[in-house]
C-alpha cells in the first residue's frame, strides 16, 4: 500500500491553503515536510498516519481551520486589528537588541525577559541557517546571545512546528514565537491538548503580510550582484529600522538594498496564495503581537530613511498584557499608549486584506476550491468597510488567477 496524506491535508493542498507551518509533521511521524518547486514547505506522506491524526488536523491545521479570535479573553476586538487589551508602541531598552531586531525588538526583549525570569527555559523560533545562509531553520534560544543572533524577520519559507514532538520530549517550558499561522496552529493544538498548553506558557507573534517563496530570496541575492552559492551571511532587514537586505560573501564582499526594494519590488510579489486569503495576518491568536509602527502614511511603507526601531505592540490576552507590564517594570521594554485608529496609517495593507477577504473567498467558492474554516474572526464586520467596486475587482482578479493557475 502506498503512503497517503490524511484527507484533511489532501483537501488543504487542493485548496492551496497550506501555510507550511509543519505542525502536521510535528504531530505524526508518518508526515514529513518537503519543498515544492518555488521552495515553499509542504507536507508529504512518509507512512500510514496514526488513527487520530486526521481528526486532530481538521481542528488544528491552519490550512483547515483558522484559530478564532474568540479564544482570547481580551475585553475588545477590532474588526481589522483583532482582540486587544492594550495598544502600544515600544522598543527594547537594550540598544543592541533594538538595533539588530526587525522593528523595535519588542519580541526579542519579551523573550529575553521570560528567559531571565525563568518563566520559560527556552525559546522556539527561527533564524538564518549558518550552513546555508539563504535558508531559514528552527532555532532554540536560551540566552541573550542566542536571542540577538535570531532577532529579525526571515521573509522565506520555514516550518517552525516540524519538530514539535521532539521539542516537547525535552524537559522545560517553551516560549513559541512564530507567524500568525504558526501561532494559530499552536493555539488550536493547546485548546485540543492541555498537556501541550501546560508546556507552552506564552505565544508571541507579529503582523504578517505573507510568506514569500524561497525563489524571492534568490532574486534579491542576484539583484545584489551575487550568485546564491557565494553568500556566507544574509539578512532581510534589521540592523537599523527598517534596515537593509544585506548579503555578504566569505571573501568580504557586501551589498545591500533598501526595504522598499527588497520587500516592495521582489518579496511581496512572491507571496503564497494561502497568505492572500489569510484572515489573521495580525497575530490574533497570540498573547502579544508586534508589528512595524511605521511613521508612514497610506503607502504602507516608512516615510523616512532610517530611524531608531519602534514596534507596534498589541497585548491580546490578559496574560500577554501582564507579561508586557512585567517586562516594562523590569526595565526590559519601554512603551507608550497608541490610539487604535492610528494603526491603519501604519498598516494599510493589512486593513485592505481584511476588507477584501470575503471577495477572495467567494472567488474560491465559485471555482470549487476547498477553503479553510473561518469562524469567530469578525470577517462580516471587516467586509462592511469594503466598497462594492473594489470587491468586484478583487473577486474577478482572484477568479482569473485561479482559473489561469497563477496562484
Ligand atoms: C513573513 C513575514 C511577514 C511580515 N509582515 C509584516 C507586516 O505585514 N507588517 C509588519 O508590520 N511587519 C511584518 N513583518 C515583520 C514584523 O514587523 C516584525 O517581526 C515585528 O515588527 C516584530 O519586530 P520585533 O523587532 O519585535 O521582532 P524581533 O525582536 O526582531 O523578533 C522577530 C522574531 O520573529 C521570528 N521570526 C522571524 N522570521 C520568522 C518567520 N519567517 N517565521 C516565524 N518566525 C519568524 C524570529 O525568530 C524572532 O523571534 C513580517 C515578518 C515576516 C517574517
Amino acid at each position: 500500500m502506498t503512503a497517503a496524506l490524511p484527507p484533511t491535508l489532501q483537501r488543504v493542498l487542493k485548496g492551496k491553503s497550506c501555510a507550511g507551518c509543519g505542525l502536521c509533521a510535528g504531530l505524526d511521524p508518518a508526515i514529513g515536510m518537503t519543498r515544492d518547486a518555488k521552495g515553499w514547505k509542504r507536507p508529504v506522506a512518509l507512512g500510514t498516519p496514526a488513527p487520530g491524526t486526521d481528526a486532530l488536523l481538521a481542528k488544528v491545521c491552519p490550512g483547515a481551520t483558522i484559530s478564532p479570535w474568540t479564544l482570547s479573553d481580551a475585553p475588545e476586538t477590532h474588526p481589522f486589528w483583532g482582540p486587544h487589551v492594550r495598544v502600544l508602541t515600544g522598543n527594547s531598552t537594550d540598544a543592541e537588541i533594538r538595533h539588530t531586531a526587525s522593528s523595535g525588538g519588542a519580541l526579542s526583549s519579551l523573550a529575553l525577559h521570560l528567559l531571565r525570569t525563568g518563566a520559560v527555559n527556552r525559546v522556539l523560533h527561527v533564524g538564518m541557517n549558518p550552513e546555508k545562509p539563504l535558508e531559514t531553520l528552527i532555532t532554540r534560544s536560551a540566552d541573550r546571545d542566542d536571542i540577538l543572533a535570531t532577532a529579525g524577520s526571515r521573509y522565506a519559507p520555514v516550518s517552525p512546528l516540524e519538530t514539535l514532538r521532539t521539542e516537547l520530549e525535552a524537559p522545560g517550558n517553551i516560549l513559541f514565537i512564530g507567524k500568525p499561522c504558526d501561532v494559530g496552529a499552536m493555539r488550536q493544538l493547546m485548546q485540543a491538548d492541555p498537556a501541550v498548553a501546560a508546556r507552552i506558557p506564552y505565544l508571541l507573534s507579529f503582523f504578517c503580510a505573507g510568506t514569500p517563496s524561497q525563489d524571492g530570496t534568490d532574486r534579491i541575492v542576484r539583484k545584489l550582484g551575487f550568485e546564491p552559492e557565494e553568500v556566507a551571511h544574509f539578512r532581510y532587514r534589521g540592523d537599523g529600522w527598517p534596515g537593509f537586505a544585506t548579503a555578504e560573501t566569505a571573501d568580504g564582499r557586501r551589498a545591500r538594498i533598501s526595504y522598499a526594494a527588497s520587500w516592495g519590488d521582489i518579496l511581496s510579489k512572491e507571496v503564497q496564495f494561502r497568505c492572500k486569503i489569510c484572515p489573521d495576518g495580525v497575530g490574533g491568536a497570540a498573547d502579544v503581537a508586534a508589528a512595524d509602527a511605521w511613521y508612514g502614511g497610506e503607502t504602507g511603507y516608512p516615510e523616512f530613511e532610517e530611524a531608531d526601531g519602534r514596534s507596534l505592540i498589541l497585548t491580546r490576552t490578559r496574560k500577554g498584557d501582564a507579561l508586557v507590564a512585567a517586562a516594562e517594570a523590569a526595565g526590559a521594554l519601554s512603551t507608550e499608549p497608541l490610539a487604535i485608529g492610528e494603526i491603519r496609517l501604519m498598516q494599510p495593507s493589512q486593513a485592505n486584506r481584511r476588507r477584501l477577504l470575503a471577495s477572495r473567498l467567494a472567488a474560491m467558492a465559485v471555482t470549487l476550491m476547498p477553503r479553510p474554516n473561518m469562524q469567530g474572526l469578525h470577517l462580516g464586520e471587516a467586509r462592511r468597510q469594503a466598497r462594492a467596486r473594489e470587491e468586484a475587482k478583487s473577486f474577478v482578479g482572484t477568479v482569473r488567477r485561479i482559473v489561469t493557475g497563477r496562484i
